[in-house]
């Protein structure tokens, strides 16, 4: 009965997540967040749907007669459906099949626009991958215009001291979610985001924002620092990797936890009370509490050497990383397919999933750290230095960013 309870409790906790993150992430950028990001450039943000449609009233000059209707295609419906849905009858060559009837199969979620005015047709229009595709009554044709890609440019800088959550600060510095995850990714290796990170802790972002049709394609994290308790950090971009002022790679030997960050549950402690127990038992590993079916990542580069059910431990898994580190992951709920004992794995590849087999209270990852067969605190290793950059490409990585170094700079210092 308890345990039903507890699921619905992380069920709620779940949903209430997902349904914040999202709103947030759809939350329209406040004047003062875009006066801070203007420092650089003109934030121009657009919502594709909006753009999509301010572009086709632009393109055409719309009588007061002229009615638009917009659909988004569900289960089961077809294009005559949707005619008759306005008291309209379908034009023939949209009954026809051949290749250039786009209309002849629509899917679910299509973007359908109808234009008519006097309940005659004049235009149907659907958008597809790369432009749109169009009937036209007055040649009684349908033509496919494909949108020339245009692409832009920005850059932009975010920052913020974090307040409650790290997510939370980073969504309302006007970072997305993908910026968020990247910008987590790229500190990985120094800091656990799900344990490490305190109120006023504070962060800045410079970064590319590229656009195709001024719809978003993606961004790329030029510069970051982290300032976590009195340790700074700081993330130079370079030929795809991330190093820090010196050249050292911030990539390690090790991640610094097995799954991306989540909220976590249990710290590392020799003197914990057992949740079933309730007796004072050890506890040499760190908890991770996440959705069941939350991927599990090695932790560094190794080999499998244990895969199985081990007592209270539930499904395990054990990575052998050299001769001194071994790894341990366990209450998984399932394997990764294609994982056995003898497998070569990579860093952060997918071993398992999330779960609650064993002697478990709720879905979390339970991993372990061993140098030497003896447990240790992963939080407080100290590994080596990632890979130096040669002098040469040392002197390159300084020359792309020194015209950008006095906004670094200005970055750093936004929270003293
Ligand atoms: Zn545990």
């Amino acid at each position: 009965m308890k345990e039903i309870i507890l699921k619905y409790k992380i069920i709620i906790i779940i949903t209430v997540l997902i349904s914040s993150i999202f709103i947030y992430s759809n939350k329209t950028y406040s004047l003062y967040e875009i006066s801070r990001n203007t420092t650089i450039d003109n934030a121009k943000i657009y919502k594709s749907k909006t753009y999509y449609l301010n572009t086709i009233k632009k393109n055409t000059k719309v009588n007061e007669d002229v009615k638009i209707k917009t659909f988004y295609v569900k289960k089961n419906e077809n294009i005559s459906l949707l005619l008759k849905r306005i008291n309209l009858t379908t034009p023939l060559p949209i009954l026809k099949k051949n290749k250039n009837n786009c209309f002849y199969n629509i899917k679910i979620n299509d973007e359908i626009i109808i234009k008519y005015s006097n309940q005659i047709v004049k235009t149907i229009t659907k958008k597809i991958k790369d432009g749109e595709c169009t009937y036209n009554s007055s040649s009684n044709l349908i033509d496919i215009n494909k949108i020339k890609l245009s692409e832009n440019h920005e850059q932009l800088i975010f920052f913020n001291k974090i307040e409650s959550s790290f997510y939370a600060s980073a969504v309302k510095s006007g970072l997305n979610p993908n910026e968020i995850m990247s910008l987590a990714d790229i500190f990985g290796w120094d800091l656990d985001f799900t344990q490490d990170i305190r109120v006023g802790d504070s962060f800045g972002v410079v970064l590319d924002r590229k656009y195709l049709n001024n719809k978003l394609n993606g961004s790329l994290i030029k510069y970051a620092v982290f300032k976590n308790r009195k340790k700074t950090f700081e993330a130079y971009f370079f030929k795809g990797k991330y190093y820090t002022k010196e050249g050292n790679a911030l990539r390690k030997q090790f991640l610094k936890a097995p799954i991306d960050f989540y909220r976590i549950s249990s710290h590392f402690n020799r003197k914990r009370l057992h949740p079933i127990f309730k007796t004072v038992r050890p506890h040499l590993g760190t908890d991770y509490a996440a959705p069941t079916g939350t991927p599990i990542y090695s932790t560094g580069d190794g080999k499998i050497i244990y895969k199985g059910t081990k007592g209270g431990y539930g499904k395990t898994i054990i990575i052998k990383h050299g001769n001194i580190y071994s790894t341990l992951y366990a209450h998984m709920s399932k394997y990764k397919k294609g994982i056995r004992v003898g497998k070569k794995v990579k860093q952060k590849e997918v071993i398992g999933y999330v779960g609650s087999t064993g002697y478990s209270t709720g879905p979390h990852v339970h991993y372990e750290f061993r140098v030497r067969g003896k447990h240790k605190n992963s939080r407080k290793i100290k590994f080596k230095k990632g890979k130096k950059l040669n002098n040469k490409n040392l002197v390159s990585m300084k020359a792309v960013h020194s015209k950008n170094e006095s906004i670094y700079s200005w970055v750093k210092e936004a929270y003293k």
